[in-house]
């Protein structure tokens, strides 16, 4: 007989047809009437698959009546259009294969209702859970975003080294790649560690950024995008920053700011609609276990145009706002996280983009305004979440940027590869850089980062 192998999400075509199903069990019930009832979750969307199991099967009492929550099973027969509440469809098993039983006694997934906490410790299992098997989905749903979004707009997708010798802010916090032995490494006369030695005759370190190699594609192509993993050793144990996670980072030739805005813009509302349209299932079990408002949140996203406000007028909004802040609100100082949250949640209530910087809190590849005291920079902030791009318009001009070297403490030699794209038919750019993780527990309502990448890393995490 020939069994049509489904998916759950994709069942409803196949009411009437002889169909195969596998997965694990999420519950047995046995009645009375000689049938089991199973459901059954193969992760292809939240919903499980009743199965109707009669005690008729040769296997009945040996196979089904051992069957626990975590056990998987290779189910056929009929699928039927089911008369019950709760469910559309409902599989009548004329066949069923257990390939692997739980034991309920070590099964960590045996109760429901485990905490966030909890599931941490058991990454390679928590991805059963609802709740992450919904993560898991949307982030998928994100990265699918992305990538149509920019390829509809005709970026090319281009990858960006991990491993390199250039630091992208001019400071440390990065994770060394050395093949020198860490007891004992070859020193120089006075004492230091001797890097001719190394693998690549050089220092070098795990990426934090694809922005400066970006450049070099963006000044020949037009407009690209990277799209890839970063690493930052900041030793910050928040919930929205991970040792290791995935950036975005479109870069175009012939942009201005504001039309970096208007980018990072469309491209947030992109990411949201879809979500909305291809996830709904899984917004709406966000929507009942982790964020109640989560949906109105996207739409507003999706629907309403974000705020923009230069940096100097949200210094006298905060300042004139009559909350008292842990740190007190002065022009030339970085915009703490309280700021942000105050902008966005109790301001605005939307998202915002904070632009034009005091040059002295940004990276030395922003483009100096006339002003003389701002730079180009732009930082789109989410209710909740914070900063979730940060980007800006480069230096395009080489004096003004190899002094803002000098002046950011860079040695400009070090950096001659960039600087000849200034040197040699130079253009006027810009770009930003989206954080993944940022845009899932935007977009899930998710409170932690690390319950948004499946395998976090992060600081002293020491469950890998
Ligand atoms: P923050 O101030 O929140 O630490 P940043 O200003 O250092 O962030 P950028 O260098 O501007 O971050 O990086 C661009 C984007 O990458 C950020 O807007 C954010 O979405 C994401 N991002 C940065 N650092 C992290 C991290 N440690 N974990 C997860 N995402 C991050
Ligand atoms: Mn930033």
């Amino acid at each position: 007989m020939q069994w049509l192998p489904v998916s759950k999400a994709r069942i409803a075509d196949s009411v009437g047809r002889l169909v195969e199903i596998r997965g694990w069990v999420r519950t047995r019930r046995d009645s009375k009437g000689g049938f089991s009832f199973l459901e059954i979750n193969d992760g292809s969307c939240l919903g499980n698959l009743q199965v109707i199991v009669p005690s008729s099967l040769p296997n009945y009492n040996s196979d089904v009546l051992k069957l626990n929550v975590g056990a998987s099973v290779t189910v056929r027969g009929e699928l039927k259009a089911s008369p019950g509440k709760g469910q559309a469809t409902e599989l009548a098993a004329a066949d069923l294969v257990v390939l692997g039983l739980a034991d309920p006694g070590g099964y960590p997934l045996q109760k429901k209702g485990a905490s966030l906490e909890f599931l941490r410790s058991i990454a390679h299992l928590r991805p059963r859970t609802n709740t992450f098997g919904a993560v898991s989905r949307v982030r998928n749903q994100v990265c699918s975003s992305i990538h149509s979004f920019f390829q509809e707009r005709g970026f090319l997708y281009v990858n960006t080294p991990i491993i390199t010798a250039s630091d992208c802010e001019g400071a440390g916090q990065m994770f060394r790649v050395t093949t020198l032995d860490a007891q004992n490494p070859p020193r120089n006369p006075d004492g230091s560690v001797d890097h001719d030695k190394d693998f690549f005759g050089k220092p070098t370190h795990l990426t934090v950024s694809g922005q400066l190699e970006g450049e070099a594609l963006a000044c020949a192509l037009g407009r690209i995008y990277t799209f890839g993993p970063t690493f930052r050793a900041e030793n910050s144990n928040t919930t929205r920053h991970l040792s290791e996670f995935w950036m975005v980072e479109p870069e175009v030739a012939f942009f201005q700011l504001e039309d970096n805005m208007d980018l990072a813009e469309a491209f947030l509302r992109r990411i949201a609609s879809d979500a909305l349209n291809h996830c709904a299932e899984d917004i709406q079990f966000f929507a009942e276990r982790i964020d109640p408002n989560i949906r109105s949140t996207l739409l507003s996203l999706a629907e309403e145009p974000f705020e923009r406000l230069s940096y100097t007028e949200a210094v006298a909004r905060l300042a004139n706002s009559g909350e008292v802040f842990e740190h007190p609100v002065k022009w030339g100082m970085d915009l703490q996280s309280e700021h942000e949250r105050w902008i966005t949640e109790k301001l605005f209530r939307r998202p915002a983009i904070v632009h034009d910087y005091p040059r002295e809190i940004k990276a030395f590849y922003m483009r100096l305004s006339d002003d003389g005291k701002t730079v180009r920079a732009m930082d789109v902030l989410a209710p909740r979440v914070g900063e979730i791009i940060g980007g800006s318009q480069r230096e395009e001009r080489l004096e003004i940027l190899e002094s803002r070297m000098r002046e950011c403490g860079l040695d400009p030699d070090a950096y001659s590869w960039y600087l000849d794209l200034r040197r040699f038919g130079t253009v006027p750019h810009a770009g930003f850089g989206l954080g993944l993780e940022r845009a899932v527990q935007m977009i899930t309502g998710m409170t932690n980062i690390r319950d948004v990448i499946p395998f976090p890393r992060a600081p002293r995490l020491a469950d890998f």
